[in-house]
C-alpha cells in the first residue's frame, strides 16, 4: 500500500509530546534535540509549507522549574506549575524557531475555542493570518484555566483539532513510538508496525486498546481518536518516533511509522460540513454585483447584502440568496444578525465606525463560503 510523500503537503501540524521535549531525569529541555527538530521545521517552512507546531511540555517543564516533588499533582497544582512552563516552553521555541528566522507565536486554546463556533472562527483567523506572516504558531491547550471537565487533556486530539481547523493536509504526531503495532511490541516480539492504515476500523481499535496501558498519558488511544478526528475531516496523520535526531528528516527518507489515510481533503471536507451539515441559521440576501463577485471565488463584503434575516451568531451558517431569492451558496457568516444588519450595504470603511470596532471586512470570508451549494431549500 502507498502512502503520500511528506514534500506533497502544504499545510502541516506537527505534535510533539513532554517526554520528547523534556529530560525526564534532569527535568530540562532536550536542547540538541530540540534545535535538530526546529531544523527540520525550518526546512519544510523555507521549503514554502505551512507548519504548526502543538507544543506538550508546560506542565512537566514547570514542576521541575518549580522542583516540585514527584506524584500526582492536583488541578490547582497543575494548572499553576502549567503558569510557570508555559512561559519557559515559550521562550525555548521562539529562540530555536529564531535562530532559523522564523518567528515563532504562542497560541493557547481551551476546548471551547475550537468547539464553539464563534470562537472556533477566532482562533482560526488568527492562526491564518500567522501563516499568512510566514511565522510558525507553536499551539498548546491554556492548562492554567482549563479545568479537568473542560479540557482536552492530551495533546494528541487538541493537535487533531487544530489540524482540522486549519484545513491542515497533514498532522505528524510525534511520539515514543514509531507507530501501530499489531500488539504491544514489548510485550510481543513478533508485533508488527502498520505502515498504511486505510480506515480507522474496530481492529484497528482494539489494537490501539491492547498498547494503551504501556504508555503514558496520549497514549495510542488518544492518537487513534485523533486519527479519528483528523480523516473524516480529510486530513492525513501519521505516528512517527520522535525519539531520534531529526525525525521529519526521518519521515521523509521513508524512516518508519504508520499513516493514515484520508479519501477526502481538507478544504472540500470543510466545504462539504459548510454546505451540508449545519443547520442554517439566517439568510443574506444579496445583489447581482455581489452574486457575480461569489461566484468568481471573492469573499462576500457588507457592501452587496440587501436583507438580513433570522437570527444568527457569528459563526453560524447561514443561507446566501440572489435577488431573484434563488440560492447562492452558504458560509459561516462573521457577524451576528443584529450587526450584519447595521453593515448592509456599507463600504467596509463605514462598518468599521457603524460597529466602533474595526472587525472583519468579509461579511463571509470566501473560505467559509460554498458557492452552488443545494438549491430551493426554503
Ligand atoms: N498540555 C499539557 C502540557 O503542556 C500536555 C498534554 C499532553 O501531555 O498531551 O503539559
Amino acid at each position: 500500500m502507498s502512502h503520500p510523500k511528506l514534500k506533497n503537503f502544504r499545510r502541516i501540524v506537527v505534535k510533539v509530546g513532554s517526554s520528547l521535549l523534556i529530560d525526564s531525569a534532569a527535568g530540562e529541555v532536550r536542547e540538541s534535540w530540540l534545535k535538530a527538530l526546529a531544523a527540520d521545521i525550518a526546512k519544510l517552512h523555507h521549503a514554502g509549507k505551512d507548519v504548526l507546531v502543538v507544543s506538550s511540555g508546560s506542565i512537566a517543564l514547570g514542576r521541575s522549574r518549580l522542583k516540585l516533588p514527584s506524584g500526582a499533582l492536583k488541578l490547582e497544582e497543575s494548572q499553576a506549575a502549567a503558569a510557570v512552563g508555559q512561559i519557559a516552553l515559550a521562550r525555548i521555541w521562539s529562540e530555536v524557531l529564531g535562530a532559523h528566522g522564523i518567528g515563532a507565536g504562542q497560541i493557547l486554546v481551551t476546548l471551547q475555542d475550537t468547539e464553539e463556533r464563534r470562537r472556533y472562527l477566532n482562533a482560526r483567523s488568527t492562526i491564518s493570518k500567522l501563516l499568512e506572516w510566514r511565522a510558525v504558531p507553536v499551539i498548546n491547550e491554556n492548562d492554567t484555566v482549563a479545568t479537568n471537565e473542560i479540557r482536552y487533556g492530551d495533546n494528541d486530539r487538541l493537535a487533531a483539532r487544530v489540524a482540522t481547523m486549519t484545513s491542515a493536509d497533514l498532522l505528524i504526531l510525534l511520539s515514543d513510538i514509531d507507530g501501530l503495532y499489531t500488539a504491544p511490541p514489548a510485550v510481543t516480539p513478533d508485533a508488527r508496525l502498520i505502515p498504511v492504515v486505510e480506515a480507522v476500523t474496530a481492529d484497528i481499535e482494539a489494537m490501539a486498546g491492547a498498547a494503551a496501558s504501556e504508555f503514558s498519558r496520549g497514549g495510542m488511544r488518544t492518537k487513534i481518536e485523533a486519527a479519528k478526528i483528523a480523516t473524516s475531516a480529510g486530513t492525513h496523520m501519521l505516528i512517527a518516533s520522535g525519539k531520534i535526531d531529526h525525525p521529519l528528516r526521518a519521515i521523509a527518507d521513508g524512516g518508519p511509522c504508520t499513516w493514515f489515510l484520508t479519501p477526502a481533503n481538507p478544504v472540500t471536507a470543510r466545504k462539504r460540513w459548510i454546505a451540508g451539515s449545519l443547520e442554517p441559521k439566517g439568510i443574506l440576501t444579496i445583489d447581482a454585483g455581489a452574486v457575480a463577485a461569489l461566484r468568481a471565488g471573492k469573499s462576500l463584503l457588507p457592501a452587496g447584502v440587501i436583507r438580513v434575516e433570522g437570527q444568527f451568531a457569528r459563526g453560524d451558517a447561514v443561507v446566501v440568496r440572489g435577488p431573484d431569492t434563488h440560492e447562492i451558496g452558504r458560509g459561516l457568516v462573521a457577524y451576528d444578525a443584529e450587526n450584519a444588519e447595521r453593515i448592509k450595504g456599507r463600504s467596509s470603511s463605514d462598518a468599521a465606525s457603524i460597529l466602533g470596532v474595526s472587525g472583519r471586512a468579509e461579511m463571509i470570508h470566501r473560505d467559509d463560503l460554498v458557492v452552488g451549494g443545494p438549491r430551493n431549500t426554503d
